[in-house]
């Protein structure tokens, strides 16, 4: 696979091959690319406009005629840039914030115009880099050392800002290439559940054969990136950072590290970006009996890909987002799969979750200026800020275990239709799929149909009632009913509530990092930890997100937030900066109590979102605005510098 930035390319094509493209066109995206291509504002002035219900129609119900018209208007706009009709002046910010509510369906605060501007990048300008770093002297700057821990989506990211700021790095990464969850889970049918066009850095950009992309799509783009941005040289492989400890006198960090061949190592760092993720340790349930089963037996994130899974009767636990890929693909092949369900998820039907990008989409992204940046952006906001306020309690509302506001009942009622059309009928099938929490209480998969037309296969049989023990040739059942198997597939999920564990952290005072959490996580702003100096979390406590957006966004938000506290560290010479503690504390209540007004704080239905003292550890309660704002800059007053 070759990286390829969007629209880059100068339209070539003859009238007849754009027309074609002009097909596959996301209207709404076009017609912002028009505004920017013609500086003809009432093109979005009209009454042809996107309406905030994107979650069905992702042309935001645009009527067909509207949509003939607005593509054979762009059919001679484009072929007039491509006979060398000049651009117009870029649009004013006040066009850019009009154009940016038009795309959204929906009229927004002035605050999100700066947020926006900088998320779509139309200036060209790269929006998460800190290009004051580069005014440093280089030497101060080479000669900071920073161990950046794992060579996934975020420490590769960590690594290229690293690399662009001129400061010294090293990452650690405990397997033999980069990637991270996308290394790592490699089990069948695995694919990215959030729009690929934004699951990506804003900085490469990459035309996604996919809407939504398979693993080892995934996989290769970070690999490329890797190697785009010369990163392998900096990174040890196969190697463990076991543990860290702050030594107060230098104000550096000791690292050891553990090659898998045994040999040991200490490296020293002025600072340490912990990347290493949260989905990556598999979470075994504690089942009376387990360890009797005498089948073939293993976790979907350590898929033992030897086992042909032909012919075979195979038992799969769980019903997340894991399951819900794999199973569809073991029960094409095996003789007969048995799936143990014990909470609904709520699942938003996706028509587009396998297919390929079709060809004229492919060309507009490539060549026609501005769509790709607008393209993404409707994606970004279609599973974002668009549906945030549906998780969200309203104080007013008599709030039930069905619904928390008017808003989430629609959302219930409009994914229960859904599951209802997929189930056609079957109404026993319908009563063990539609959920009894409210929508968001737990993450709402994404899927096309897949998922139920494999639970309607003759093959597949879906239990609901509680596994009561595991046992030598299968699961035991509350209501006695014995479901054998040669083959247990664990789809359970990760120890995600273990942050940075089994890493052992030690801070100021010789306090560990375990000590100090006791299982339940907190950082300020999910980055940073009372005592733990110069130690910055990437994808740390609170910056999950449930409904709203994709995860390179908040890594990209931290990212910068990092080379903000780097900036301040090297230009004032200071050996450590260290959060204060009642500025975590505040932050932290602010969050609990911002997620005690969201659907998945509320409900009580089972989430990895909850750790074990019962706190949403997971999740930001807020807008991506709101995280886009609170980590553009350091505030040196949160910290204590030494
Ligand atoms: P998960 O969401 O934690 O799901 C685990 C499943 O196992 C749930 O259905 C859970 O039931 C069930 N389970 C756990 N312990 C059980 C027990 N003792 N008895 C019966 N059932 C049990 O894990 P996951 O599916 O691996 O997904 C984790 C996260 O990874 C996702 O939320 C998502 O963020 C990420 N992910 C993303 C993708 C993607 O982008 N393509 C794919 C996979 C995963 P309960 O619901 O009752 O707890």
């Amino acid at each position: 696979m070759e990286l390829r930035n969007l629209a880059t390319e100068p339209i070539q094509a003859d009238d007849e091959t754009i027309r074609a493209a002009l097909e596959d066109a996301h209207v709404p995206s076009l017609m912002n690319a028009l505004v920017h291509l013609t500086g003809d504002a009432s093109i979005i002035r009209g009454d042809v406009r996107p309406q905030a219900g994107f979650l069905v129609d992702p042309q935001g119900g645009i009527d067909p005629a509207d949509q003939a018209a607005i593509r054979a208007r762009a059919l001679s706009v484009l072929t007039a840039h491509r006979d060398g009709q000049a651009l117009p002046p870029p649009p004013s910010q006040a066009l850019v914030h009009e154009m940016v509510c038009f795309a959204a369906g929906q009229e927004l605060e002035a605050e999100y115009g700066e947020f926006l501007e900088a998320e779509l990048a139309l200036n060209g300008e790269d929006s998460y880099g800190v290009p004051e770093l580069l005014a440093l002297p280089a030497a101060a700057r080479a000669g900071f050392k920073v161990v950046i821990v794992g060579a996934g989506m975020s420490g590769l990211l960590a690594g290229i800002r690293l690399q662009e700021a001129g400061i010294g790095f090293m990452i650690v990464e405990r397997h033999g290439d980069v990637g991270g969850t996308w290394h790592q889970n490699t089990y069948p049918g695995c694919r990215v559940d959030s729009p690929n066009h934004t699951y990506s850095y804003s900085f490469q950009p990459h035309d996604w054969p996919q809407f939504y992309s398979s693993q080892p799509v995934l996989h290769q783009y970070f690999r490329d990136c890797a190697e785009r941005f010369g990163l392998r040289e900096h990174i040890r492989f196969n190697t463990d950072v076991e543990a860290a400890t702050f030594d107060e006198e230098s104000g550096r960090w000791r690292v050891d590290l553990r090659g898998k061949d045994g040999t040991a190592e200490t490296v020293e760092a002025n600072a340490i970006i912990s990347a290493v993720g949260q989905l990556n340790r598999p979470k075994w349930p504690d089942t009376p009996g387990q360890e009797r089963y005498q089948g073939i037996t293993f976790h979907s994130t350590e898929w033992e890909h030897e086992h042909d899974l032909e012919g075979r009767n195979v038992l799969v636990i769980g019903t997340g987002a894991s399951a819900f890929q794999f199973a569809p693909e073991v029960a094409r092949k095996a003789a007969k799969v048995t799936i143990f369900q014990r909470t609904a998820p709520w699942m938003f039907n996706a028509p587009d979750y396998h297919a390929h990008v079709p060809d004229g989409k492919h060309w507009l992204l490539q060549h026609v200026p501005f769509y790709a940046k607008w393209f993404r952006f409707s994606m970004f906001w279609r599973m974002a800020e668009g549906i945030l306020a549906a998780a969200r309690k309203d104080p007013a509302y008599n709030e039930t275990q069905r619904a928390i506001s008017k808003e989430n009942d629609q959302l219930r009622e409009l994914l229960t239709m859904s599951i209802a059309g997929l189930c056609e009928g079957d109404e026993a099938l319908l009563g063990k799929l539609v959920p009894n929490y409210p929508v968001a209480g737990k993450r709402i998969l994404i899927d096309n149909g897949n998922w139920i037309r494999a639970l309607r296969r003759d093959n597949v049989e879906l239990v609901t009632d509680a596994i009561a023990e595991i046992n030598e040739t299968g699961v035991l059942t509350a209501d006695g009913v014995q479901h054998n198997g040669d083959v247990l597939i664990y789809g359970t999920g990760f120890t995600a509530a273990k942050f940075l564990w089994p890493m052992r952290i030690t801070g100021r005072g010789g306090k560990t990092l375990e000590g100090r959490w006791c299982g339940d996580a907190r950082a300020y702003l999910g980055i940073s930890v009372p005592n733990f100096p110069n130690l910055f979390c990437m994808y740390g406590p609170n910056t999950n997100i449930v409904v709203n957006g994709s995860i390179v966004f908040f890594s990209e938000c931290e990212m910068r937030y990092i080379l903000g506290c780097l900036k301040l560290l090297i230009e004032d010479g200071k050996r450590a900066m260290d959060c204060r503690e009642d500025v975590h504390d505040a932050y932290n209540e602010r969050i609990d109590e911002g997620n005690r007004n969201m659907a998945w704080g509320i409900s009580k239905a089972p989430t990895w979102y909850r750790n074990d003292k019962g706190r949403i550890a997971q999740n930001w309660p807020f807008t991506l605005r709101e995280f886009w704002s609170q980590t553009r800059v350091p505030n040196p007053a949160d910290y204590v510098f030494t």
